[in-house]
């Protein structure tokens, strides 16, 4: 394995942009020739190769998007794809497309179809790597686009990961600069769980930041439903932390303690012959403890249900067809 950065690649780097596509037929045309913009300006500029290339991962679309992007393919061989068997959700499509793209290039980037993130940081990005940078973080430098709620649950959000410990970066999502020795760190990451914005960070190679201006969408909309927010939310911090379980433990020792008060208080209550009194706390407490209980049999159901799925180590993907 190749240990310094200098011996990876000779001159100008091979540069893969990839990205995952589901159901973005309406934006998919436009984005593509932005990208191929920017491959140009890249080799033109002489910060990338001509072997530099667009990898679209079809993840399991049911329109026109991978009749659009076979069309691509035929217009120009930069143009390359694969398609996934069906939908496995962004995260399981990135890691297609960084895996199949890690022997074909010297960096790659995750880019999203529907361009919010910005071109031109790509070629920020590539700077970057050549001064030896083997991840580079598109951070967003505001979030104008997004509304008031979003804004302020990915934030709040954020700030959740680092109460728990998470190192992960603030406001950066998906897109990012991966050298191939950090792709080659990656492929090594043997999870089902997939959330790569805590694995890059877990890496640790040299990484830096460059910051944009996260915009709206070019066409069409968002591809994630609240559910599926929510559910990538979650295993962005159980697969990361055990430490909601040690929470749990924290909060039951804290009631062992409450519960001691309270016994004592019944017993006295009882001796004084007070005891029917306290019909309203007896009925909070029932349903205050209820929910506590159900809330932590169900992180603790998170945990399971990851090893589950964990111990099967089924096939984390699917291609079924590949135009490279
Ligand atoms: N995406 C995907 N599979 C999915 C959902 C989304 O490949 O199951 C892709 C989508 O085509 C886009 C990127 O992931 O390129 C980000 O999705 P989207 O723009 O809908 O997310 P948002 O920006 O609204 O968070
Ligand atoms: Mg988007």
């Amino acid at each position: 394995m190749n240990t310094t950065k200098a011996s990876t690649y000779q001159g100008k780097p091979t540069i893969a942009l990839v990205v995952p596509c589901f159901n973005e037929q309406e934006v998919l045309p436009e984005s593509a020739n932005i990208l191929l913009d920017v491959l140009n300006k890249m080799t033109s500029e002489g910060i990338a190769n001509k072997e530099s290339f667009i990898l679209f991962v079809n993840d399991g679309s049911k329109d026109n998007t991978w009749c659009i992007i076979k069309n691509l393919h035929d217009s120009d061989p930069r143009f390359k794809a694969i398609s996934l068997a069906h939908n496995r959700g962004q995260q399981s499509a990135m890691l297609a497309g960084l895996l199949t793209a890690k022997n074909m290039c010297d960096a790659a980037i995750t880019v999203d179809a529907d361009l919010q993130d910005s071109p031109d940081a790509i070629i920020e990005m590539v700077k970057k790597f050549a001064q030896g940078t083997d991840i580079v973080y598109g951070v967003r430098s505001s979030r104008a686009t997004d509304s008031w709620a979003k804004r302020f649950t990915a934030r709040t959000y954020y700030k959740l990961q680092a109460a728990f410990g998470l190192d992960t970066v603030y406001d950066h999502s998906e897109f990012r600069l991966m050298s191939r020795r950090a792709l080659e760190m990656l492929s090594d990451y043997d999870e089902r769980t997939l959330y790569l914005r805590g694995i890059m960070p877990h890496i640790g190679l040299i990484s830096d930041t460059v910051s944009y201006d996260r915009r709206a969408r070019l066409a069409g909309n968002t591809k994630y439903s609240p559910i599926a927010l929510l559910s990538v939310a979650i295993d962005g911090i159980t697969a990361f932390t055990a430490k909601p379980m040690r929470i749990i433990f924290s909060v039951g020792a804290f009631l062992l303690i409450l519960d001691i008060i309270v016994a004592i208080y019944v017993l006295v209550s009882y001796l004084q012959g007070n005891a029917v009194s306290g019909w309203s706390s007896l009925m909070l407490s029932v349903w205050f403890l209820g929910s506590l209980i159900l809330i932590s049999l169900g992180i603790v159901g998170e945990y399971i249900g990851k090893i589950f799925v964990e111990v099967k180590h089924r096939p984390r993907y699917a291609i079924m067809e590949q135009l490279l």
